[in-house]
């Protein structure tokens, strides 16, 4: 019996068959896409406002990125720290995410590169077992 993945927060994201997935809200009336979910639409024009759960697309386009370069203080866990980039990315439909870049060399990193979400451990929690969050690595890569 295999134990499930412990994920960084519940309802960000879930691990499907073969790639990890965000979870978002559409609004049933103006079809706003929200992410992380929320309880209602913000959109001001949108007479509507309900939501309902949806998943994001699971790849996209760097549009823009910033590299970590200090520590963040607690409750910011991550073992092995080093400097690392948060990218900006465009998943279509007029969605664009942040999340932290996986796996790509910062001097490597470039604006338009093609890129997928991945499911990696940010760290060791209490119990012993690794924490997921979601990243975006280079499509291609493994
Ligand atoms: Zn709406």
């Amino acid at each position: 019996m295999t134990v499930p993945p412990t994920l960084v927060a519940d309802g960000l994201f879930e691990i499907a068959a073969d790639s990890a997935r965000l979870l978002g809200s559409r609004c049933t009336g103006c079809n706003a896409i929200y992410f992380p979910r929320t309880l209602s639409c913000r959109n001001p024009a949108c007479d509507v406002k309900a939501v309902q759960p949806t998943q994001l697309p699971a790849t996209g386009t760097l549009i823009s990125y910033t590299v970590q370069r200090y520590r963040p203080p607690a409750l910011f866990r991550m073992d092995d720290w080093a400097p690392y980039a948060i990218g900006l990315v465009d998943l279509g439909g007029g969605i664009e995410v942040m999340g932290m870049l996986h796996a790509i060399p910062l001097d490597d990193i470039r604006i338009g590169m093609a890129l997928k979400l991945v499911a990696e451990p940010l760290f060791t929690g209490d119990d012993g077992t690794p924490v997921l969050t979601y990243k975006f690595a280079a499509q291609g890569a493994s």
